[in-house]
């Protein structure tokens, strides 16, 4: 149990301090680093653990691979195209939307999520 505690207080640990929505093999491979003898699936279970009590949300947009953050104030997301990156973007959540939809559709939104793709600043240098 109180091993249990220590494995997902490292997880949150690294997700709080990063702002790359790491995939749960990148996590996994910073946890290691701190509890060298972890195991893959300890990481998979703790972050399906986190992700039930809302301690982090998970971005898996478009069938691509999980990535992982703590929770903050909703915000949209920027995905690289060339180099799969994730960004966090200072756009304002537009909430009218919910509402807008949830009267046309009647149907009870609780939250939406959009991703803008295209290329990230370093991936439109001209060949590196
Ligand atoms: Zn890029
Ligand atoms: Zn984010």
């Amino acid at each position: 149990m109180r091993r249990e505690t220590k494995q997902r207080q490292a997880i949150l640990r690294v997700l709080r301090n990063t702002r790359a929505h790491p995939t749960a093999d990148e996590i996994y491979e910073e946890v290691k680093k701190e509890i060298p003898n972890i195991s893959k699936g300890t990481v998979y279970r703790n972050l399906q653990v986190l992700q039930e009590d809302g301690s982090i949300a998970v971005l898996n947009l478009n069938g691509t691979l999980s990535r992982f953050e703590v929770k903050r104030h909703s915000h949209y997301h920027f995905r690289c195209e060339r180099c799969g990156q994730v960004f966090d973007l200072d756009e304002p959540v537009n909430n009218e939307i919910d509402k807008k939809v949830a009267e046309r559709t009647g149907f009870k939104i609780s939250h939406h999520q959009t991703e803008f793709r295209g290329l990230c600043k370093e991936c439109q240098q001209p060949s590196k």
